[in-house]
């Protein structure tokens, strides 16, 4: 079914791209529309609201954030019913991507009710472009669970995905997520983009070994992975490992070693290991 977005004096529903971190990545037009709309509904008011003094938007404005979007989705699909022209913001970049928003999209599609884009920044992609990573094909994750376990479990499922790889992550996880990543990953090219369009904006570039020398890091960032390699087979310390037993090693040993030459701690490999030979 079509649905045009512009028809006028009908409801839409505008996705409004705000800055991730310097305010004048603002386009014109997101200003011209928050300033139109009859509502903006902000993922955090007072955040939005430094933005919209800076640009001199008095709008009215409403809390639509992970904690009551069940309940607001429906009072805005009510105000969308009835006529109204709303916008959605998050605290930075896009609305929807790994925030708030893709509960109150599908609401207004199975309505039939126009969902504008109107774009902006978005730190992932932002990131990418300047990593020096391949940048298509890319995935883009998002954050990892924050418990280990679950976390991964995930990176499990996408050891094999040849695509650049990016994910959200907080500066007081970064040690865990890269030390998980170097296990089940192997020690990959990654590139940690902190504090992107802010005064302290950095890249650093490395292999997750070298990178984990450099933490800890502080601030926003975003980690782009690099794809899976055919050849990072060898580098993979389970098959290292095999590889000094079918040499003759005993396991023991050849686990005693692969922890020396990957710094790894033995027990924890002992662990992975016997659980990676399950799993076969
Ligand atoms: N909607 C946002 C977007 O389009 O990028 C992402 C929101 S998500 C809740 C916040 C995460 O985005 C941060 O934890 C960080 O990983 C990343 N991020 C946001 N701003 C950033 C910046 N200026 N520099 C680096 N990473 C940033």
């Amino acid at each position: 079914m079509k649905v045009r977005s512009f028809d006028q004096d009908k409801a839409i529903l505008y996705l409004v791209g705000t800055p991730i971190g310097n305010l004048e990545d603002m386009t014109f037009r997101a200003i011209k529309i928050l300033k139109s709309v009859d509502k903006i509904y902000a993922e955090d008011t007072r955040t939005s609201g430094v933005l919209l003094k800076y640009y001199d938007i008095h709008t009215k404005v409403e809390s639509y954030h992970e904690f009551n979007q069940d309940l607001k989705s429906e009072q805005i699909l009510n105000e969308l019913k009835s006529g109204c022209k709303l916008a959605l913001i998050s605290d930075a970049g896009l609305p929807v991507i790994s925030d708030p928003g893709y509960k109150l999209v599908s609401l207004a599609i199975e309505n039939h009710i126009a969902v504008s884009t109107i774009p902006g920044a978005s730190a992932g992609i932002s990131a990418l472009i300047a990593s020096g990573l391949a940048p298509m094909p890319y995935t883009f994750f998002g954050f990892l669970d924050s418990k280990t376990t679950k976390r991964i479990k995930q990176l499990e499922e996408i050891k094999y995905n040849p695509h650049t790889i990016i994910f959200y992550e907080a500066p007081h996880r970064i040690e865990k997520t890269l030390e998980d990543m170097r296990f089940v990953l192997g020690n990959r090219r990654i590139v940690l983009a902190r504090e992107l369009t802010k005064t302290f904006e950095e890249f650093a570039r490395g292999t997750i070994e070298e990178i984990l020398l450099e933490l800890p890091l502080k601030g926003e960032m975003v980690l782009l992975v690099e794809g899976y390699q055919e050849q990072e087979e060898v580098s993979n310390p389970f098959l290292k490992i095999d590889e000094l037993i079918s040499l003759g090693y005993k396991p023991n040993e050849a686990i005693k070693e692969i922890a020396r030459q990957t710094q790894m701690n033995r027990n924890e490999l002992y662990k992975s290991y016997i659980n990676f030979k399950n799993e076969k």
